[in-house]
């Protein structure tokens, strides 16, 4: 009835791959999600009067959940891009991101993304990565679920290279103390990240893009931002 629908109006189901620091993780022993999304995501919910529920959720399966209902957002480091956005409806950009590259310290012949090209790459299956890695001739993909994975074959010597977003390979080699591997500064491609609802849901993608702008205005947005990319 109407009660039940104004309880249910007053959570947010937010989908996220729990796994791209410094966006959305969990730290061991730590019970809440963590992160710059996480943050952002609880913030715009609570200025919308309702409450985050996060659910983890494979980054190749968040598109087709929101098809389904399950959830009504994503928040996830998603990159806006025209093929996404003929299936879901994209919020205002709210971070700038690219894809840059890491590889083993020791390594000489990968400087730029014109040397894969005879290489192996471990890229996230389902992201602007994978695509693009995917188009280039020469290149031998791997496609793993997580950054972890493919962070973790790297080192393994399995792939010569992994492609990833910049901000989220900055993180890794930042928390690694970049033992055994580099991040290098050819950056591919500029990507903005969007928050993703369905498209019959105009009125959501209003609500969440009037968030948005607020916490922008307010100084929370900036506070988040510091928080978690600040020097
Ligand atoms: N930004 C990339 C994409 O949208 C990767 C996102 C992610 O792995 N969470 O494809």
């Amino acid at each position: 009835g109407t009660d039940q629908a104004k309880q249910e109006a007053k959570v947010l189901r937010v989908g996220s791959a729990i796994d791209f620091a410094p966006f959305e993780f969990q730290d061991e022993g730590q019970k809440d999600y963590q992160g710059f999304d996480m943050d952002l995501i609880r913030a715009i919910a609570k200025e919308m009067g309702s409450e985050a529920e996060i659910q983890n959720i494979g980054f190749d399966g968040l598109i087709p959940a929101l098809q389904a209902k399950n959830i009504d957002v994503i928040i996830s480091g998603m990159t806006i891009n025209d093929e996404r956005a003929q299936k879901v409806n994209f919020s205002d950009p709210y971070y700038q991101s690219g894809l840059t590259m890491v590889v083993r310290s020791d390594e000489e012949a990968i400087k730029s993304f014109k040397d894969l090209k005879g290489h192996k790459v471990a890229v996230q299956i389902g992201t602007t990565s994978a695509n693009m890695v995917k188009d280039m001739e020469g290149v031998t993909v791997t496609e793993l679920n997580t950054p972890a994975d493919c962070f973790m074959e790297l080192k393994a010597r399995g792939v010569d290279a992994v492609v990833n977003d910049r901000p989220v390979n900055d993180y890794y080699i930042k928390q690694t103390q970049a033992v055994g591997v580099k991040s290098l500064e050819d950056k591919l491609s500029a990507e903005d990240y969007g928050i993703a609802m369905a498209k019959d849901n105009a009125d959501l993608q209003k609500k969440i893009n009037d968030a948005l702008k607020k916490l922008r205005e307010n100084g929370e947005y900036d506070k988040i931002y510091q928080k978690w990319f600040g020097t």
